[in-house]
């Protein structure tokens, strides 16, 4: 059972490397941006309000947040899964230990994939005509990136200093298939 975290500002492509991943182990891929949108849809109090905040490009709150990956987390335990978006503040990695802690879970990779404003911007220029995200435009992807400078990269530099046997930095400027083929040379060594 393999347990792995990916970070990255938005466009860096984390959640297509997660998904390849996750397809190649057989992973839960638990990407909370998705799990979000998927609850926008259900137009109720909560997904109003999520609406607003995502769009804008703002974080939404770690409780909200936190509910939702420990309910995960328990229903994936014995399968593995890919953290594809969380933990993005402190809060949220605390968290997250005490839930893996409580689970008797572990981690076993960490990939931070490194990207610059300019590429990203282009990126997600261009994936919000294929997908029609409403914050993918150019002000919510720098409030976007903004949130991800000041408050993800505490996260990730956090896991770096505290487990940096399983922390791998990765270049995202790269192509998604040489990307893919590196994570996998570091999971299989
Ligand atoms: P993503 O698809 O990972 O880029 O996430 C899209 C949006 O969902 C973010 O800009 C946030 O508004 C929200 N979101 C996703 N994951 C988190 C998280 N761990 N903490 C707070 N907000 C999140």
């Amino acid at each position: 059972m393999t347990n792995i975290i990916f970070f990255g500002p938005p466009g860096a492509g984390k959640g297509t490397q997660a998904k390849k991943i996750s397809d190649l182990l057989k992973l839960e891929h638990l990407s909370t941006g998705e799990i979000l949108r998927l609850k926008i849809l259900q137009k109720d109090k909560l997904g109003l309000k999520l609406k607003d905040i995502m769009a804008s490009g703002k974080l939404v709150s770690d409780d909200v947040l936190n509910e939702i990956v420990a309910e995960k987390i328990v229903t994936c335990k014995d399968t593995g899964f890919i953290l594809d978006g969380y933990p993005r503040t402190l809060n949220q990695s605390r968290f997250l230990e005490k839930i893996l802690k409580n689970n008797f879970l572990k981690l076993n990779f960490i990939f931070n994939i490194n990207i610059t404003f300019d590429t990203l911007k282009n990126r997600i220029i261009n994936r919000s005509k294929e997908e029609g995200r409403e914050d993918d435009n150019l002000d919510a992807i720098k409030t976007r990136y903004d949130a991800y400078l000041q408050t993800t990269t505490e996260v990730s530099n956090y896991y770096s200093s505290e487990n940096p046997e399983i922390f791998f930095d990765i270049d995202g400027s790269d192509q998604i298939e040489e990307i893919t083929n590196k994570i996998k040379k570091i999971i299989v060594k």
